[in-house]
Parts: C-alpha cells; sequence; structure tokens
C-alpha cells in the first residue's frame, strides 16, 4: 500500500471547517444507533465475510470498515502490489479499520503500511495474508507518525529481521521454495513482534483457519 502523502500538497482544515471530512458512501451502516441494534453475531459474520472477501485474490484491495458496525464505508481496488487512496479516503480512515489483503504472501506489515496507519489515525489496520490475519491496533502510548524517525525505523525493521532469521533458523539457503518462504515469514511475524513493542502499537496474529470473526 502506498500513500505518497505530501504533506504541503494537502493543508489540513482547521478543527470545526465546514470543508474538512465530510467524505461517507452510500452503503454505510453507521453511528452509535446503528451499533446498539446490531447483534454480536451479525458483525462477526460481517468480519468474516470481509476476510473471505480479501482472500484468494490476486491484486489488493482495501475496506474501511465502521469499527462500531463493521459496516462497510469503501472498498479501493489496488493492484498486484499496491492500493492509492485519494484525499477523502485517506480522510475518512480516521478512526476507523482499514483492511487490506498481501496477495501470494504472508508478510505482516510494509513500512507504507506503517505510515500509513500511524499518519491516518487509524484504529486498527487489518492484512489479510495467505494464511495469516495481522492486526495492529492504535495504543495510547504509541508514537505518533510526528514523532517517528523513519530511518531509524527502516533500519530497525531489517535488523530485527536478519536477528529473527538467524535466531531461528541457520542460514543454509533451503533447497523448497515453500520451506524458504514459510522460514521468510515466521522471521518476519517475529521481527514485527519485537518491532511493535519498539513502537508501542498493539499487534496480532491469527492463522485464517483458526478466525472466529473476533
Ligand atoms: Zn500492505
Amino acid at each position: 500500500m502506498s500513500g505518497n502523502w505530501n504533506e504541503a500538497d494537502h493543508p489540513r482544515e482547521p478543527k470545526g471547517s465546514s470543508k474538512g471530512g465530510q467524505f461517507t458512501d452510500v452503503d454505510t451502516i453507521s453511528g452509535a444507533a446503528a451499533a446498539a441494534a446490531i447483534p454480536d453475531y451479525v458483525t462477526k459474520e460481517l468480519r468474516k465475510e470481509w476476510v473471505r472477501r480479501l482472500s484468494g485474490l490476486d491484486h489488493e484491495v482495501a475496506i474501511l470498515i465502521d469499527p462500531d458496525t463493521a459496516g462497510r464505508i469503501y472498498e479501493q481496488e489496488g493492484q498486484r502490489g499496491r492500493v492509492d487512496f485519494d484525499v477523502k479516503q485517506r480522510r475518512a480512515a480516521n478512526n476507523k479499520v482499514l483492511l487490506h489483503n498481501h496477495p501470494y504472501s504472508n508478510s505482516p506489515f510494509s513500512v507504507e503500511d506503517v505510515k500509513f496507519f500511524l499518519r491516518f489515525n487509524l484504529k486498527e489496520m487489518w492484512v489479510i495474508a495467505s494464511d495469516y490475519i495481522f492486526k495492529m491496533k492504535k495504543m495510547p502510548e504509541m508514537m505518533t507518525y510526528f514523532e517517528m524517525d523513519w530511518n531509524e525505523f527502516v533500519f530497525r525493521k531489517a535488523i530485527l529481521y536478519d536477528d529473527a532469521f538467524s535466531s531461528i533458523f541457520d542460514r543454509r539457503a533451503d533447497s523448497s521454495y515453500y520451506l524458504d518462504q514459510l522460514k521468510k515469514s515466521t522471521a518476519k511475524i517475529r521481527a514485527f513482534k519485537e518491532l511493535s513493542k519498539n513502537y508501542g502499537w498493539d499487534f496480532e496474529w491469527i492463522k485464517k483457519e483458526d478466525y472466529r470473526g473476533e
């Protein structure tokens, strides 16, 4: 996922301005009243439905969800390795849950994903990978986008991956492509867990086959 966000191109509307943050779509099921009226088992089914929707695709798709109702605010089609958003879509992400898939991959969040998560103040970001569901959740004590040293972040992410890989596996290249991919994704998940502790957001992952809609 890529934002191509340039702060200078998008001056923010002051608080209370009628021009800011008004993007909604027609199929939103939103609001406290709707949330109160929707029983738990329905929202579970909706969450499972989004996971199904984002599984087995050959390109990226992103869905923005209202966390109170599990109702869809918008769905955006992307390409093989990215999905782009316009300004209104980015602003609408504030305090919402954004899901996207990583086709043919078990990698958790990319650097671009983390940047989007922090910059647009998501409540949660989910990645639907081939065999896993990954979740990042906003925590009160985590660093903000503007407090982050992004060069250091990229460096630390790479170092943690190397450390995780060499602590779990020996360095021999594996003869099996499948095993090689499995080793890499295992190390990536472990590295992202360490990274999450460093920066203060919550990170969870679950095997898709074990997912029950929570
Ligand atoms: Zn991504």
